[in-house]
């Protein structure tokens, strides 16, 4: 029996395609497609092609294409061809491989596959409504114009567009994901591969390149999958002339939802890679969650590594439903990836976001790497970010305390003053500063002698000390920060307070 995702080949015969346009900040939808793609090629020892998309000149900037490949490097998503890497079917810009469409435009023309098309778009419109059809887009007008017609057209001056004849059947393909697909003709009408001033368009040059890359399967988002009749029909129109060996398999990823009951479009908050990395998430994080967005590893398990992922993946399990993309979900992955962090790992990431809040020297001190390091270890289990670790260990690092405003409203009220200002009297006389002594001296002043709840204790003395009501463990927090600077701050919990108030 063949099998139902490679038919025919041996599974190290797989070749796949990330083919992004560099216009900028990845989607996270192109991410989990680029992702999707890389865990199918490590799944079967195939081989994963970058190819970037940058025939539209005027959309497609250098700055972009910088950004496509540092982002797959931040994300760890290799690739075997590309630019940059090489490989046997390059170029593998498409701005590079002009003459190689123009060629090929010739050969479709020359076997009577494509036409030129004469017409404009409101000639096209106008015959739509006068014969009453509901059907969109072209008629198929010029398909057999002769050549008086065609010399008549050019010596008005018209342009001329290239249309491919698409036949007149229906177009039926077996998705991996969602199984039969069909649509019917009158919705795949003769499109334009050629613009008026020459340049090849989308249509025509993402096909011919999976075609010429000997892409395997096309693993993309479902958005696209109203232009997968079109491309097929050039996979078919192409074979003939020696180019490709058909239409690769397909399977449509699950449209990535974001607020209310739309598509997480570009201009969404949270739909740029950027963000995310700036934030302080991690790859591996990042990418569990957007693996999440259309697939599983099991019912009961939910954090995964990339490995396990190519591992286990099966594009046949990936589920059609369209996948909200959920925040809350990506933070809770991101934390449970910080705590398989080592310890040395975490320090090692939180340096550049200590530096980016310009908190510590570059490289760091001795003193600043002493509390990155012990820092580390008291925030490992509790951060959710890199970003939100930097900001949790900024008290260490400042001589004056950034305090939240809204925190120092609500716990630096009169009662929380005189917390501080007890806590202060205790914390005076400890004399052996350490984690121990500093939390025998709170507990027996503020819970056993002034019978505060935890809660109530030790809350005003954590913004008066880290300014903020979220912090590392308070006492491990004190000893790091020393004894005189934690005086210091208590003493300083009025005049913050007054500040604000
Ligand atoms: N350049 C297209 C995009 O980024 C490629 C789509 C595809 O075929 O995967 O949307
Ligand atoms: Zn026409």
């Amino acid at each position: 029996m063949t099998d139902p995702v490679l038919g025919d080949l041996a599974p190290e015969q797989v070749r796949v395609r990330f083919p992004p346009s560099p216009t900028g900040n990845l989607h996270v939808g192109n991410v989990r497609s680029a992702l999707f793609n890389w865990a199918f090629a490590h799944h079967y020892g195939g081989t994963l092609v970058l190819r970037i998309e940058d025939t539209d000149l005027a959309r497609n900037t250098p700055e972009g294409y910088a950004s496509v490949i540092d982002s797959l490097a931040w994300l760890g998503i290799d690739y075997d061809e590309g630019p940059g890497v090489g490989g046997e079917f390059g170029p593998y810009k498409q701005s590079e491989r002009f003459d190689i469409y123009r060629d090929i435009v010739t050969r479709l023309h020359d076997a009577g596959a494509a036409y030129d098309c004469y017409c404009t778009n409101e000639e096209v419109e106008a015959r739509r409504k006068a014969s009453g059809s509901k059907v969109q887009g072209y008629d198929g007008h010029c398909r057999h114009l002769t050549d008086e017609q065609r010399a008549a057209y050019e010596a008005e001056g018209r342009t001329h567009v290239v249309r491919i004849k698409i036949p007149d059947r229906p177009i039926v393909f077996d998705d991996l994901v969602r199984g039969e697909v069909t649509f019917q003709p009158e919705h795949v009408p003769d499109f334009a591969i050629v613009r008026a001033n020459g340049d090849p368009l989308y249509t025509l040059v993402n096909p011919v390149d999976d075609a010429l890359m000997g892409i395997t399967h096309v693993l993309r988002g479902e958005d696209l999958l109203s232009s997968t009749p079109r491309q097929i029909a050039l996979y078919e129109a192409l074979e003939p002339l020696g180019i490709g060996t058909g239409s690769p398999r397909f399977g449509h990823l699950p449209i990535v939802m974001g607020e209310g009951n739309k598509r997480l479009s570009k201009r969404d908050a949270g739909s740029g890679l950027a963000e995310y990395v700036e934030r302080g998430f991690l790859p591996a994080g990042l990418l569990n969650y957007l693996a999440l967005l259309g697939w599983g590893i099991a019912e009961d398990r939910d954090v995964f590594t990339m490995t396990e992922m190519a591992e286990a993946f099966d594009i046949r399990r990936v589920n059609p439903n369209p996948a909200r993309f959920d925040l809350k979900k990506l933070e809770s992955i991101n934390a449970a990836h910080m705590r398989l962090l080592s310890i040395e790992e975490l320090e090692q990431r939180l340096v550049p976001f200590l530096r980016e809040a310009d908190l510590i020297e570059d490289p760091p001190t001795q003193a600043e790497t002493l509390k990155i390091t012990e820092g580390s270890v008291l925030i490992h289990e509790r951060v959710g970010t890199l970003g939100e670790g930097a900001d949790m260990l900024a008290f260490l690092f400042l001589d004056d305390v950034v305090y939240d405003e809204t925190d120092v409203a609500k716990v630096l009220t009169e009662g929380g003053l005189a917390v501080v200002a007890a806590a202060r009297e205790a914390l005076a006389a400890v004399a052996d500063w350490t984690t121990a002594a500093i939390d025998g001296a709170l507990r027996a002043k503020l819970v056993d002698e002034l019978g505060l709840k935890p809660r109530n204790a030790f809350g005003p003395v954590r913004v008066a000390v880290t300014g903020r009501r979220i912090s590392p463990p308070l006492f491990e927090s004190l000893e790091l920060l020393g004894r005189e600077q934690s005086l210091a701050r208590l003493d300083a919990a009025p005049a913050a307070a007054g500040a604000q108030g």
